[in-house]
């Protein structure tokens, strides 16, 4: 299998590494690296239109991998990784370990994920892997479980859909296929001042999740100790108020 890793964290991160190494188990696998050169986290869907992109061989001693170190964003990375750097079309793109959770609608903030996403843009299947901790950082589960998803899933992923994957702390006590909750932020600015008396605005808060005793959701499942998996496309529309609006619509008088 070909495949194409990538993530937010940076190419030199612990969980990048866990990924490619549990990877490089199979011997079939041909693993392509392309990630950013520095910790890229929240940066979404970014791509780097207005300067060029830099790109510098990483080096795996004891492996067949071949690595880029990229001055870009995850999506960039991934782009650049199918169009310009590997030999041909991956047959699956994963991004992660991520430290730290990607869960509900903070998809939409994540690199992470937003890595994966550009995978199914462009038609391959791919995956997004986080560790939903900021204080645990063994990833060897997280690992196995993709290594164990992926035999079992073989020739089933879609090329369509990615699966966004959330493991908790420690040995997970299962695993919850499930939908994004909905996250919101409480207390997000702290409002203070520079030593020259001006107001600065500096974003924190706590997730508020509007769903979250909803047991189908992946806050509820990761909250529970389970590893969560959560298929994901790229397709926005709401279909159901689309046939609504299109009634509505359609009986504007001046059109
Ligand atoms: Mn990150």
């Amino acid at each position: 299998m070909r495949i194409l890793i990538s993530n937010d964290d940076g190419i030199q991160s612990k969980g990048i590494n866990q990924l490619r190494m549990d990877l490089e188990l199979d011997q079939e696998n041909e693993i392509y690296v392309v990630a950013p050169d520095r910790e890229r986290s929240a940066t979404g869907h970014k791509i780097t239109m207005h300067r060029p992109l830099r790109v510098k061989e990483w080096s795996y001693p004891d492996s067949k991998t071949r690595g880029w170190a990229v001055d870009g964003t995850p999506a960039d990375c991934v782009k650049l990784g199918l169009e310009a750097l590997l030999p041909g079309p991956p047959d699956l793109v994963i991004s992660g370990i991520n430290q730290g959770p990607n869960l509900g609608t903070d998809v939409l903030y994540s690199g992470t994920v937003s890595a994966a996403i550009e995978g199914t843009i462009n038609g391959f299947p791919a995956i997004a892997v986080s560790l939903a901790s900021w204080e645990f950082h063994d990833f060897s589960f997280s690992g196995k479980l993709v290594r164990e998803l992926i035999a079992k899933l073989k020739g089933e992923l879609s090329p369509h859909t990615l699966l966004n994957i959330n493991l908790p702390p420690g040995p997970p006590r299962g695993i919850r296929v499930t939908r994004l909750g909905h996250r919101r932020y409480v207390n997000i600015f702290d409002k203070r001042t520079d030593p020259r008396g001006r107001v600065y605005f500096w974003m924190a808060g706590e997730p508020f999740d509007v769903d979250e005793d909803d047991p189908d959701t992946d806050v509820f499942a990761v909250k529970e100790g389970y590893a969560s998996i959560t298929p994901v496309h790229f397709d926005l529309t709401d279909y159901q108020y689309q046939d609504k609006l299109k009634k509505m619509v359609l009986k504007l008088e001046s059109f």
